[in-house]
């Protein structure tokens, strides 16, 4: 077999040593088949001491570490030898001896292999039959480790006929597996060594992933293949070899067996190709498999619809008439909104909605959510597949619909947020809708308390905001606002849950007499407000933002833009000039924001020729105001910087500064309509110190009102307290500073905090209810300070309620921490206003007692008929007047019992006046 090695042993019966002849013979023969053969014999079975070697030539071993002899041999009976010898024997010795050269070598140091029997013995008759009995055995060597061995057969008395000598060794012969050769390999010295050989990849193949390996066993077999080879790409296995492929045809993978033609739109215009190329206009993407034909962008989709229903689109189309070969293709919708009078197309914003969206659509449908109403709308409508994009000279191809929406409601009101709160009213501000779908005419808002919602109360709004009055204390109430446009009522918001104030007991720190007196019951913040924490050296309420000064940019000009929106002029119109500001004219107009309602604006404007500074100062306004969300504090719609005159626009004011109003409005409002003022300023002063922002020139020349009385804080600036301010002086220190509205501390040593604002406050109380009277009347500034410094206060207004002044008292506290807080003003003013009878008993102030003449006492109390008998009678002044009692009222003629009640009253009420003249002093 190919895996034996045959050696060609040539035998001698030469001794190598002893120079003695051996008794083996070289004897022809013929075998069964008559074949010539040749022997080597012996068969001295009648001499005693017989020990005839035959020894092979030396064997070179060929690097053969175990040798196989195989023997064929015939060896006689020795029973069948007549007379029975004694010295007959019947078996022989096999020896081999291992030599690195041919050099023969004495008998006694060979080492013997194996005793050799026959399993047959062959007797006379046997022969006389000719019937060779040929016993074969096989024995092995190992391991060898010299260069070549000799062999040698020892007889010590036996019959032997030695037919053939085989010596040979194994081999794992050269092979070619799964196109890889393995070379002839030797095995190892041990039967079950195996030994481990990398085959080497015939031409033009490969490993396939790991080298390919065999294992040669001791019996020259190959086992357990590893891995394999397989034709290089471009190349197929054909007949145990790999050919090129042929022209038009390719191989990429090592996977795959055979060259394979060309996808459709593909050609390999060389032998050998690994991947075919796209005809011109085709493309391939790397994901798409070798075997995948070459494709094409898509033509447009085909017979696109629209559905109109208010704002929303349905498009609808079918797959183009070409898909360019791919299934992946997608679809991309590109709204615009056509603008009126063909001005183009604009972008549709983020605001329109796609379902499911709009790009990448793998549906023939889209649904455009979101738009405005009558409004005209292009949608351009595209294919695309995955090759779109490698096709850069195609001209994409659309469709285009042309849509035009149809009138909708507004959309929801999304949040409804709530701002100041008393024990009776809520503040509630929201944002116009995200789709308002027209101008919005108003705003709904529907309101009941919590778990009775079978009775609920709805009022109405122009603005994004609303107080809510006439609530319960301590109650939970139900919001919920939705806006009407022309198309009418859009859905109510969710529903919004906020809670009215408790009612409460006095616990706060004022120690004012007089407040004690007047009965502080309600000074208990709020629930939330309970939970204040210090900001900023502020008392801030959770969830209040703080203000930030302008100063802490960089750059005026990004706290302006952080702040304030731009306007552009064009939606501006300047009508009237209403007054003059420190920068230049203020005017009014109404203000067209495109999609908003018409609203009427006041327009501050910077003259012409300003400088940087001026202009920075003008602009920190608006920088202030922009920060603050307040329904009484001046709200700041936007400005104007991109074109000149730069201006600064807010909401319009019908009835202007409050101290010219009421000075034109001389007597003309009930107190509760005042105290509702000032309960107004008082709630936005709250804001403005819940925001951390000191005023410094709160005064009622700083308040505006609108066409509703409704009071709102406004002036901010930054150099406005040193420079706008006409009242402004300037102090020993140096800057000026509104003298009579200013607390003490802050004119001393500059200490403005909220409860410098507080004693302002209480100023302004004092020009609301004296109707626009200058505090301190024409005093001197220096004598104003002085008056303040030896604690002269503010005499009581004319007919003022007293728990007013009181309140206006305790706002001019010299220690400022004994001064109420906004929010126990607002507070308090909330009780005065549900409880009108607080606000009867009046105030006789003393100044008025001094300065009013007995005639004008009597007519404040519509008693002005009596004037001439009290002059007669004597009592000519009001400090004699005190001093009256009935019987001298009936005296100088008051006959009619209620006009002597009336006149009594009115003289006890002075008379417990004048007693309290000594803390504080009045003026
Ligand atoms: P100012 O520079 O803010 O003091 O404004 C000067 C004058 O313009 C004020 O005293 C008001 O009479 C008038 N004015 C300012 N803002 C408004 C407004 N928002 N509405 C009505 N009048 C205003």
């Amino acid at each position: 077999p190919s895996n034996q090695i045959l050696f060609y042993p040539y035998l001698s019966n030469k001794p190598y040593i002893r120079k003695i002849l051996s008794s083996w013979e070289e004897i022809g023969e013929v075998d069964e088949d008559y074949a010539p053969i040749h022997t080597y014999q012996v068969c001295r079975v009648m001499e005693q001491n017989q020990n005839n070697w035959l020894h092979t030539n030396w064997i070179l071993t060929e690097g053969a570490q175990r040798v196989y002899i195989e023997l064929k041999f015939t060896l006689r009976d020795c029973n069948s030898l007549p007379g029975g010898v004694g010295t007959c024997k019947e078996t022989f010795n096999m020896y081999y001896y291992e030599t690195d050269e041919d050099r023969a070598m004495k008998e006694s140091r060979y080492i013997k292999v194996d005793t050799i029997a026959a399993d047959e013995s062959f007797t006379e008759l046997d022969l006389g039959d000719r019937v060779m009995k040929l016993n074969t055995e096989v024995r092995d060597l190992g391991p060898l480790s010299r260069k070549g061995f000799y062999l040698a057969f020892q007889d010590l008395g036996a019959c032997i006929a030695l037919v053939s000598v085989r010596v040979f060794y194994k081999r794992c012969p050269f092979l070619v597996k799964s196109l890889a050769e393995f070379p002839d390999t030797i095995p190892g010295s041990e039967a079950s060594q195996l030994v481990e050989v990398v085959g080497h990849c015939i031409n033009n193949s490969m490993p396939l992933y790991e080298p390919p390996r065999m294992h040669c066993s001791a019996d020259g077999e190959w086992l357990v293949p590893i891995g394999k080879c397989v034709c290089k790409p471009g190349f197929e296995e054909m007949s145990g070899y790999c050919q090129v492929c042929k022209v038009g045809f390719y191989r990429s993978q090592l996977e795959s067996s055979a060259c394979s033609k060309c996808p459709p739109h593909s050609v390999a215009r060389q032998t050998g190709a690994t991947s075919c190329s796209c005809e011109d206009e085709y493309h391939k993407i790397d994901s798409d498999p070798p075997n995948m034909a070459c494709t094409r962008p898509p033509s447009a989709p085909r017979n696109a619809i629209s559905n109109v229903n208010e704002t929303s689109v349905f498009l609808e189309w079918s797959i183009p008439m070409e898909t360019g070969g791919r299934k992946d293709v997608r679809y991309n919708i590109l709204c615009s909104r056509v603008l009126p009078d063909g001005r183009g197309l604009e972008e549709c914003g983020p605001n329109v909605r796609f379902l499911p969206r709009r790009v990448g659509l793998s549906n023939t449908s889209v649904m455009v959510a979101d738009l405005q109403s009558h409004t005209n709308y292009s949608f351009l409508l595209e294919a695309v597949n995955g090759v779109s994009e490698m096709a850069k000279d195609y001209t994409k191809q659309y469709v285009t619909l042309n849509v035009t929406t149809n009138q909708a409601a507004p959309s929801p009101v999304s949040v409804v947020r709530k701002g100041y709160t008393g024990k009776s009213s809520i503040g509630l501000s929201w944002a116009e809708p995200d789709r308002p779908n027209g101008i919005i005419l108003e705003y709904e808002i529907k309101y009941f308390e919590k778990e009775q919602d079978s009775s609920y109360t709805i009022i109405k709004s122009k603005e994004t905001e609303m107080v809510v009055e006439g609530l319960k204390a301590s109650s939970v109430y139900i919001f919920q606002v939705r806006a009407r446009t022309s198309a009418g009522y859009g859905a109510f918001s969710r529903r919004f849950e906020f809670q009215t104030s408790p009612y409460c007991e006095y616990t706060g720190t004022i120690q004012s007499t007089m407040a004690a007196r007047c009965g502080f019951v309600c000074l208990r913040p709020d629930p939330e407000e309970e939970k204040m924490h210090f900001h900023n050296g502020h008392i801030k309420f959770p969830g209040v933002r703080t203000y930030i000064d302008p100063l802490t940019y960089e750059d005026p000009n990004q706290a302006v833009h952080e702040f304030a929106q731009e306007i552009d002029v064009s939606f501006i119109s300047i009508e009237r000039i209403i007054g003059a500001g420190e920068f230049g004219e203020v005017c009014c107009g109404p203000l067209r924001l495109p999609g908003k309602r018409e609203i009427q604006v006041a327009i501050k404007t910077l003259k012409a020729g300003y400088t940087e500074q001026q202009r920075r100062d003008f602009l920190w306004e608006a920088s202030i105001m922009g920060q603050f969300n307040h329904p009484n504090i001046i709200r700041l719609e936007g400005v104007v910087t991109k074109s000149k005159p730069v201006m600064i626009i807010t909401e319009y004011m019908e009835n202007g500064s409050l101290d010219t109003f009421l000075k034109k409005n001389d007597g003309q409002f009930t107190v509760i309509q005042l105290v509702g003022m000032l309960r107004g300023i008082a709630s936005g002063m709250r804001y403005l110190s819940d925001m951390g922002y000191v005023h410094r020139d709160l005064a009622a020349r700083n308040i505006l009102v609108n066409s509703n009385l409704v009071c709102k804080v406004s002036d901010f600036g930054l150099s406005r307290v040193l420079e706008d301010d006409a009242e402004a002086a300037y102090t020993t220190r140096g800057g000026k500073i509104p003298i009579r509205w200013t607390a003490p501390e802050a004119i001393a040593y500059r200490k403005f905090t909220s409860a410098s604002d507080v004693w302002s406050y209480g100023i302004v109380m004092w020009e609301v209810m004296s109707y626009g009277e200058r505090p301190y009347w024409e005093m001197s500034n220096q004598d104003v300070i002085k008056a303040v410094e030896e604690n002269y206060r503010l005499p009581g207004p004319m007919d003022c309620p007293e728990a007013l002044y009181h309140l206006m008292m305790d706002c001019w506290q010299r220690e400022r921490t004994n001064r109420p807080k906004f929010d126990e003003i607002v507070c308090l003013l909330d009780k005065l206003i549900r409880n009108p009878s607080s606000l009867k008993k009046l105030v006789n102030s003393s100044h008025s007692a001094r300065t009013k003449s007995v005639g004008e006492w009597l007519d404040s109390i519509k008693m002005g008929r009596y004037t001439e008998l009290f002059v007669e009678g004597g009592y000519s002044s009001l400090e004699m007047v005190t001093q009256m009692t009935s019987e001298d009222l009936r005296r100088v003629g008051v006959n009619l019992a209620g006009h002597q009640k009336k006149i009594i009253t009115s003289i006890q009420e002075m008379r417990v006046h004048m007693n309290n003249t000594n803390s504080p002093i009045n003026i």
